[in-house]
């Protein structure tokens, strides 16, 4: 049964170096490397777009700073809040 799709994850390909240690940790596996090479000559991560619950391993494994950001649901309503009251909180691990 697929996790519940609490989190977001944003992966910047001109980061990754295609280790795939985020695609192995990842618990509901809604990581993959991509078939197509980056301007770096590797296989970067992407996401599914589906099931990631925002629990934060990817990022936590993940050797390159930058390289990943996990969104979770509860944050990003609470940036919405706050973005409708003037703030600008950052939202993301
Ligand atoms: S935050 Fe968790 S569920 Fe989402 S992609 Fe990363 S490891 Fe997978
Ligand atoms: S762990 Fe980081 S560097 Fe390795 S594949 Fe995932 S995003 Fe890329």
């Amino acid at each position: 049964m697929p996790a519940t799709p609490t989190g977001k994850v944003l992966i910047h390909a001109e980061e990754c170096k295609g280790c795939g240690l985020c695609v192995d940790s990842c618990p509901p596996k809604c990581l993959f490397l991509a078939p197509e090479l980056s301007a770096y000559g590797v296989h970067p991560a992407l996401y599914t777009g589906r099931d990631c619950t925002g629990c934060g391993i990817c990022f936590y494994c993940c050797p390159e700073p930058g390289a990943i950001v996990v969104y979770r649901r509860a944050a990003a309503a609470r940036a919405a809040a706050d973005r409708r009251q003037g703030g600008s909180h950052a939202t993301a691990l």
